[in-house]
């Protein structure tokens, strides 16, 4: 009996992406396993066959148009549902759950991206971030829905005590493990399409826009005023390094925090001491 086009499951959790793709592997298997060219072929190719296969194989919730096309298509060859069931009620079963698994999938996946835990950061951290990209970082886009999303740590290698004064706060991220995306790239990233790497590295261009080192200007002045609950110094110092970079931000060193902190932004170096306050009083 023709060509069999047996197609791989792909590994879900527990909920209604898996039922509903179960539910597709079932009439697939009781059409005879019908290969996706067949398919494709049979819905007047409305759909490609890639598509198609990728709605049975990918970890994705398919488009409801796909997935309820294919189903009714498989259903239509299934040439019996069981002794004494009624044909076009089996059917119209299907469409119904078919209907049912893919709102309830769609549901899931929206709760799941709501529930992410927002990491913890300060005001200055996110305005750091805000400012370094207004938009998403990845698609660039402005419109969806935005958020600030914690990467991998690439290096979770321990920093020396007293040199990550942070200590209080252990988990507190740094500002370049974090990057704003829309809601479709967190979908992607959770997905799995967009990796680590290609966030590291969409987070790493940030620093390279026109205007980024008068961003990390303010946002060391903003740390080293006390906006941080701790001063972590490797984040402080990296700040520095890249505001020393901009030749156009070159200032005289000047005294922070009544004069307890001196920014050297020329040499790049921070220092602690009794330093002449400038501040207003
Ligand atoms: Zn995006």
């Amino acid at each position: 009996m023709g060509r069999s086009g047996a197609i791989k499951q792909p590994q879900l959790r527990p909920g209604a992406l898996r039922d509903l793709n179960q539910q597709l592997h079932r009439l697939h298997k009781r059409a005879g396993c019908p290969t996706t060219r067949d398919i494709a072929k049979r819905l007047d190719g409305r759909f490609g066959h890639t598509t198609i296969h990728n709605a049975f194989s990918k970890p994705e919730l398919p488009s409801f148009k796909v997935v309820s096309a294919i189903a009714l298509q498989l259903a239509d060859r299934v040439r019996d549902f069981g002794p004494g069931t009624d044909r076009e009620e089996s059917l119209d079963n299907i469409d119904r759950r078919i209907d049912r698994l893919w709102k309830e999938a769609r549901y899931e996946e929206d709760a799941r991206a709501n529930q992410a835990e927002p990491p913890p950061l300060s005001d200055a951290t996110r305005g750091l971030l805000h400012a370094l990209s207004p938009e998403c970082s990845v698609c660039e886009e402005t419109r969806q829905l935005l958020d600030i999303v914690l990467m991998e740590d690439p290096d979770p290698t321990r920093w020396p005590p007293g040199f990550r004064k942070t200590g209080e706060q252990p988990e507190a991220p740094d500002p370049w493990r974090l990057i704003r995306l829309c809601r479709r790239c967190q979908r992607n990233h959770q997905e799995g399409e967009l990796t680590e790497q290609q966030l590291r590295a969409a987070r790493a261009a940030l620093d390279r826009r026109p205007g980024a080192a008068r961003h990390y200007a303010a946002y060391l002045d903003q740390i080293l005023l006390g906006a941080e609950p701790a001063i972590d110094a490797r984040v402080a110092a990296l700040s520095v390094a890249i505001v020393r970079a901009d030749p156009r931000l070159a200032t005289n060193p000047y005294a922070l925090n009544h004069g307890r902190i001196q920014v050297d932004r020329a040499h790049g170096s921070l220092s602690w001491g009794q330093y002449e306050c400038t501040d207003d009083h």
